[in-house]
């Protein structure tokens, strides 16, 4: 497999951020130096939008000979885990990318506490002792300047002895914070005195209980990339009202220093957003803690690892990121899109498997009982290199339920009556009828094999419309397979007024567990990617064994949205 054509296309169209990285390489900006970092919060599992942020932060590094660092921002212990930071570690791994280092903001505490020091010498920071409320009230409006605090101009001594309060444990959570003083007028909020420390009681799962005031994300981050040698500080579009707060600490931390050319720079791209799921942490937290979904890794789950289980391959998810792009302006991506991009990618790397998943017996009547024969088949079409395995075929099959209609419609060129269609690999039968039970269900078809029509026979040639899958019923094994659809039922869950947990699709999980595959995919390792022919894409189960074989679904072969 080359994926030179990919490459070739993106030579041809750089992204704007592709665009603007060239142009200070060029420019020998940063000494011609390019550093990236991914900074997730440890608060939760990776996401797909994520998958586009670390495609973006990693990829061009890569692409343009730098080193992408792998930031945690963790200044919050209150929601932060270990169990995180290792989940988030394999995700980026798994989608094929490797950091330079490992870095997290709480490796610069003490340079941030010092310089929070620093500000309120120069009296460019004070401790507030206003509630959360008081401070939000006096904020002003965009039009409207804020109120300046009672304690804006509080003396220098103070304010440093009541900052050693907050860190020491004599304040409680809320009861004070530092802040930035700046300018309550500034028609930029983030400039009216913004808060840059607050207390919280809690161990950090790296600096334990070194400290008790943790700096705010807009005084961690700048000075982290400055502190680091980061060029180019990739972000979503969010944090475009935050930049110029981001380059005026980073003005006042270099403390007269020419950093005009050696400077972290911010720049944003368009974040993404999924049709039918939801992306904000938070929520996902709660499905996950409320047991609406089976852990961070369910398959319905819009996670890295929900994804991974599901069947979905790193460069499917790459794939997508491609396809979708890098913009400046927010939009609502297709869930569609996503599984394109798996149908494309798994096309040529899923094993041909068959499995029937909604099974009715099909008694080949003139084959000999007890005769059994083996039958070749590629195991993908699209990769010769991948070889053939074989499949029993004998005189008892189980065959799709749906792929026998007792009176068929005209262009029905699958089991009928009197009808012709291939059993795949092997022979052509004719279908001779059928039998029900009392409540006239279907619970055996009939046909008759054509002994000359074996796929590779001369007979073969025969032209025949229809081709269906099949399992002999003595050699293959029962499985369950789990088919998945959309986690939610509106197109945008963020944007409804509702609560989103009245908004989970009650069908996203339709559970089939008389469903019958090839003994040797009872075997097979979750991870790998598999066609069930004529159906969909599917993957084993993490729940998997040889005994009880679970399957899931990753995507149906055609987008079967609108149609049928
Ligand atoms: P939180 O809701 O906790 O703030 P977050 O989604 O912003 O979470 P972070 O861990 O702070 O998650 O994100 C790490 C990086 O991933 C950030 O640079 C952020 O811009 C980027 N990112 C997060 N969500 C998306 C998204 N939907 N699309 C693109 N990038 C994203
Ligand atoms: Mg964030």
């Amino acid at each position: 497999m080359t994926d030179t054509p990919t490459n070739v296309t993106k030579e041809k169209s750089l992204n704007f951020i592709e665009h603007i990285v060239t142009k200070d390489l060029e420019n020998g900006l940063n000494d011609g130096r390019l550093q990236t970092r991914f900074p997730p919060e440890p608060n939760g599992y990776l996401h797909i939008g994520h998958a586009k942020a670390i495609c973006m932060d990693f990829g061009i590094a890569q692409k343009y000979g730098g080193v992408c660092n792998l930031r945690f921002d963790d200044t919050n212990p209150q929601k932060e885990d270990t169990e995180y930071v290792n989940a988030i570690m394999d995700d980026i791994h798994w989608l094929g990318f490797e950091w330079g280092k490992i870095c997290h903001a709480s490796d610069y505490f003490e340079q941030l506490w010092d310089f929070a020091v620093r500000l309120i010498r120069e009296g460019k920071a004070y401790v507030d002792e206003q509630t959360s409320q008081q401070i939000a009230e006096q904020k002003g409006t965009p039009t409207t300047p804020g109120t300046e605090s009672p304690y804006r101009n509080r003396p220098v001594e103070e304010s440093l002895a009541l900052f050693e309060k907050m860190n020491n444990g004599e304040v409680p959570e809320g009861a004070m914070v530092l802040r930035a003083k700046i300018d309550m007028a500034n028609p930029n909020m983030h400039f009216r005195d913004p808060v840059i420390y607050r207390v919280i009681n809690k161990e950090h799962h790296r600096t334990g209980a070194r400290w008790k005031a943790y700096p705010m994300y807009d005084f961690a981050h700048g000075q982290s990339d400055y502190f680091e040698g980061v060029t180019h500080s990739i972000c979503t579009l969010e944090f475009v009202p935050h930049r110029p707060l981001y380059d005026y600490f980073i003005d006042e931390l270099k403390e007269g220093k020419d950093l005009a050319d050696h400077r972290p720079r911010q720049y944003e791209f368009n974040r993404l957003n999924l049709t039918y799921t939801v992306m904000s942490k938070r929520k996902l937290l709660a499905l996950v803690q409320e047991g609406l979904v089976d852990g961070w890794d369910d398959p319905r789950m819009p996670t890295i690892c929900g994804l991974r289980r599901r069947g979905y391959s790193p460069q499917a998810v790459r794939r997508f990121v491609d396809m979708i792009g890098y913009t400046k302006i927010d939009a609502l991506n297709d869930y569609a899109m996503l599984e394109a991009a798996a149908r494309e990618d798994l096309n040529k790397r899923a094993l041909r498997v068959t499995s029937v998943l909604d099974p009715v017996r099909l008694v080949v009547t003139n084959y000999p009982e007890g005769q059994i024969e083996e039958v070749e088949c590629v195991k993908n079409p699209e990769d010769p290199e991948a070889g053939t395995h074989t499949q029993t075929f004998s005189r008892t099959l189980w065959i799709e339920r749906d792929d026998f209609m007792e009176d068929a419609p005209k262009k029905y060129f699958r089991l009928t009556p009197g009808n012709e269609v291939r059993l795949k690999n092997a022979y052509i039968v004719r279908c001779t009828g059928c039998t029900k039970d009392a409540d006239g269900n279907v619970i055996e078809v009939q046909c008759e094999y054509d002994p000359e029509s074996r796929s590779g026979m001369p007979g073969a040639n025969r032209r025949i419309k229809g081709t269906i899958h099949w399992l002999s019923a003595d050699h293959c094994v029962p499985c369950e397979v789990r088919l998945y659809s959309h986690l939610f039922n509106v197109e945008n869950p963020s944007a409804d007024e509702r609560d989103f947990r009245e908004l989970l699709n009650p069908e996203s999980l339709q559970t089939r567990t008389n469903c019958y595959t090839e003994p040797f995919a009872a075997n097979l390792a979750p991870g790998t990617y598999l066609q069930f022919q004529r159906l969909c894409y599917a993957t084993p189960d993490k729940s998997s064994t040889p005994e009880a074989p679970v399957f899931n679904r990753t995507v149906t072969l055609r987008d079967s949205w609108g149609g049928k």
